[in-house]
């Protein structure tokens, strides 16, 4: 009989290795902390108009990802590029008009990156996949694992974690301990994007399209420092949407929307400011994906992403890690989770021979 299987986490890489798993005839089970699905991608449904969050962009170089799509049979399209995108370098200059050469395109996936998220989910029981569990402690003992999570104890054989390195060394009492070695690496793990705010508008009409503009903006002045087009491919539904200055996790929400939108005015006109809906992320309030700890220390972006100790198991082989931050290749991207659920599930193929 093959070993029950718990996976922490429901973003990318936990859904993958969950996903790979059943098909391999493994008791599995996810503990996911948040009460929904996905983890650093996030598509609000905003006015009936898919947008993202999170995760959103992907390239020809990642490979892995678009194996997974095209498996699961996900469409994607292209990013709109066309027509003219605002550059911004200095304060002291008016914004320049650009135009972007596509030679190395992105794409977004149909329906929102969600719909990845749905496809690896959809088949897991309510037993299987369980939200809303915070995992708190793991205690390796007897060849056991006993999981305490906010709410319930479980039981399993081996654990593998995707979270994000400097949650779980900051989050999780384990008993016995890590090596010090591990903890110090962990805690100093960059989590990708973890500083950053993301908004959306959503829009009755293109305005920026029907004056040839991409939607685009590259600001180094902010407070909008990128923000591309973000309509369905239908060209039916419309938004804009992009990073803002971290910063601004200092102020009110009101105050925050007053002065993107007076940027979005500066740049399109004032129809910016006839928008239909406006969403924010603000993802180091995200409890599950940025560290409190990182909030006292400089991290800079991808330090110790990928390092070879994560791809080490711990306990006896009781325990893995996998997750974004854990792969040698692409680190922090869609694509560094899927090559980090793919290396795993290869290992454990391997073990069990199967
Ligand atoms: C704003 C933003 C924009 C991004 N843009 C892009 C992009 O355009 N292209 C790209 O390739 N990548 C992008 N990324 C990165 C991409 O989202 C990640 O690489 C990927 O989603 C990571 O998946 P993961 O499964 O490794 O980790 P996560 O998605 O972080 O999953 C970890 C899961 O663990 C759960 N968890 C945390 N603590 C606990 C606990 N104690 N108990 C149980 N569960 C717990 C979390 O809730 C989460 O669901 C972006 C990320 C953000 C935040």
């Amino acid at each position: 009989m093959k070993p029950k299987i718990t996976i922490l986490g429901a973003g990318l890489s936990g859904l993958l290795i969950a996903y790979r798993l059943k098909q391999l005839n493994f008791p599995i089970q996810i503990l996911e902390a948040r009460e929904r699905v996905g983890g650093r991608i996030s598509t609000f449904i905003s006015e009936d108009t898919p947008v993202e969050m999170g995760a959103t962009w992907f390239g020809n170089q990642h490979t892995h990802l678009r194996a997974l799509l095209a498996e699961l049979k996900l469409p994607h399209f292209e990013q709109y590029m066309s027509g003219a995108a605002f550059y911004e370098p200095y304060a002291t200059n008016p914004p320049q008009m650009v135009e972007i050469p596509s030679d190395a395109p992105s794409y977004r996936i149909q329906g929102g990156t969600s719909s990845l998220i749905h496809a690896l989910a959809k088949d897991l029981s309510a037993e299987e996949l369980q939200l809303n569990q915070s995992v708190i402690s793991l205690n390796f003992e007897n060849e056991k694992v006993s999981i305490q999570t906010n709410q319930q104890a479980f039981e399993t054989a081996i654990v593998i974690s995707t979270l994000p390195p400097a949650l779980l060394v900051t989050n999780i009492q384990v008993k016995p301990p890590f090596e010090a070695a591990f903890i110090k690496i962990a805690k100093s793990t960059h989590t990708w994007m973890q500083d950053s705010i993301k908004v959306a508008l959503v829009y009755a009409t293109p305005f920026w399209k029907n004056r040839n503009l991409s939607g685009t903006i590259f600001s180094n002045v902010g407070p909008v420092t990128e923000f591309y087009d973000q309509s369905n491919v239908e060209n039916t539904r419309f938004a804009l949407c992009g990073f803002v200055d971290g910063n601004l996790i200092q102020i009110q929400k009101s105050e925050r929307k007053k002065i993107i939108l007076q940027h979005l005015v500066k740049m399109f006109g004032a129809e910016a400011y006839n928008y239909l809906s406006y969403e924010e992320t603000i993802w180091a309030e995200e409890p599950f994906t940025k560290s409190e700890l990182q909030n006292e220390v400089v991290i800079y972006p991808h330090q110790n992403n990928g390092n070879p100790i994560f791809s080490q198991s711990h306990f006896n082989h009781q325990f893995y890690l996998a997750g974004t931050e854990t792969s040698p290749v692409h680190p922090g991207y869609m694509e560094g989770a899927v090559i980090a659920a793919d290396n795993l599930i290869s290992q454990l193929r391997n073990k069990f021979n199967c």
